[in-house]
């Protein structure tokens, strides 16, 4: 190691722990923890802007960040080879068996997993049928999916790629009258349970009863801890979830699980099989491994992460509650991104500061800070930041606040 390195080692690591314990931190320092070891920092030299998010795991702003442990995992499996079937198989076990579900496969995101679990249920274990994905006609397969109206959130989108023909129904008799001899399976997209009349018990009774497998988008439902086993103890034949949300895995990663019959059949449409729809969903074994030691992890220590996640909203709270005007409410989402916010707002007639005002200008800032904002308040969250980063983010709410 060169004396230069090791003296950037050096006067790195102390700091790390600081942060951590939760002592007060500068920008300069957190963004030598972020880049500490880096040799080559790709997105200064391609002039990408980078920025803290408070805001969401959204896709356009490339998710979460994986921990530490994740990193370890995709690092140490990259630099050897194995079986990708092999790998499917023993980590999908794993994964089943921390879930209480029959069986899993790891997917290229909950879009995957969704688009996956539907062609397995098409072709059942039929290779032949499942090459015919997504032409339907005349291949014997059944072409209808039912799904509540007021679960219609664009990711229906992963079962049309199939070829099926979405039937929207809203009540209970809707839902009767639907079924018939071309229905293939009932799509439920948990985060929108409230807008649909419908709840999982009486879905999966009809279900049950006419035999038809249920699949259930969870995408973004864990935290709680509980939910990663909670739809496959209620009886869903399918469950899929997002990697790269809260569990913070790879952010192209994602989990199909339950009947062990059904995921044999998904796989059956996935890599390393070539002339099926879901070639192009290939996971790599780094992601694969990344996204185990993720969900494991989660289920070890999510609850702490809970704890500090509500003493990083605490600081931020802390920081800016006594300026004028100022309120601030912690609140948590009941289904979908379940984890602590905050919002801050003001009263117009003291700060004449707009929501959209105060976030341009975090964003334009060094470093940049993306949020979300209401008309008089921002709001945040901190579950997806580098630990320390709420410092900064803290110092710069107050800093355009007072600015006002
Ligand atoms: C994010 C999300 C998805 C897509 O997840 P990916 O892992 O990005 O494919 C699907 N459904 C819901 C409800 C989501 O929130």
């Amino acid at each position: 190691m060169k004396r230069r390195d090791l003296l950037k080692g050096l006067s790195v690591l102390p700091l790390a722990g600081g942060i951590l314990s939760g002592e007060s931190a500068t920008g300069a320092e957190v963004k030598a923890v972020v880049t500490n070891g880096v040799k080559r920092d790709l997105f200064k030299e391609l002039g990408i802007r980078t920025f803290i998010n408070a805001r969401a795991t959204l896709t356009m702003m490339t998710g979460s960040l994986m921990q530490d442990e994740v990193i370890e995992a995709i690092n140490n499996s990259s630099r050897r080879y194995c079986m990708l079937d092999e790998l499917q198989d023993k980590v999908g076990a794993k994964i089943a068996e921390l879930c209480h579900a029959e069986a899993a496969t790891v997917t290229s995101g909950a879009f995957s997993a969704i688009m996956l679990g539907t062609a397995g249920v098409l072709s059942g274990n039929d290779p032949a049928k499942a090459a015919m994905i997504p032409h339907l006609e005349g291949s014997g397969m059944k072409t209808e999916v039912i799904i509540q109206k007021g679960h219609n959130i664009g990711y229906y989108q992963a079962m049309k790629n199939c070829g099926v023909t979405m039937v929207w129904v809203e009540t209970r008799e809707d839902l009767d009258r639907a079924i018939n001899s071309k229905t293939a399976m009932m799509a439920f997209m948990n985060c929108n349970t409230n807008a649909g009349q419908i709840k999982h018990k009486e879905w999966l009774e009809v279900a049950k009863k006419n035999n038809i497998p249920a699949l259930i988008d969870i995408a973004a439902d864990v935290p709680p801890i509980e939910n990663f086993w909670k739809f496959n103890d209620m009886g869903f034949d399918l469950v899929c979830l997002s990697g790269g949300k809260a569990i913070r895995g790879p952010q192209s990663s994602g989990v199909l699980m339950g009947r062990k019959d059904l995921i044999a059949a998904a796989r059956i449409s996935a890599a390393p099989r070539g002339s099926t729809i879901g070639r192009g969903h290939k996971v790599n074994k780094e992601e694969i491994l990344g996204l185990y030691v993720a969900i494991e992890k989660f289920i070890r220590t999510g609850d702490e992460e809970w704890k500090f996640w509500l003493k990083q909203i605490a600081h931020i709270e802390n920081t800016v509650k006594n300026i004028k005007s100022v309120k601030t409410r912690i609140f948590v989402p009941e289904i979908a991104n379940s984890t602590p916010n905050l919002e801050i707002s003001w009263d117009p007639a003291i700060l004449a500061v707009t929501g959209k005002e105060i976030q341009e200008r975090l964003s334009k800032g060094e470093p940049g800070i993306e949020l979300n904002a209401g008309k008089n308040n921002i709001s945040l969250v901190t579950f997806i930041m580098v630990p320390g980063e709420e410092k900064i983010v803290a110092a710069r709410i107050k800093e355009e606040l007072l600015k006002v």
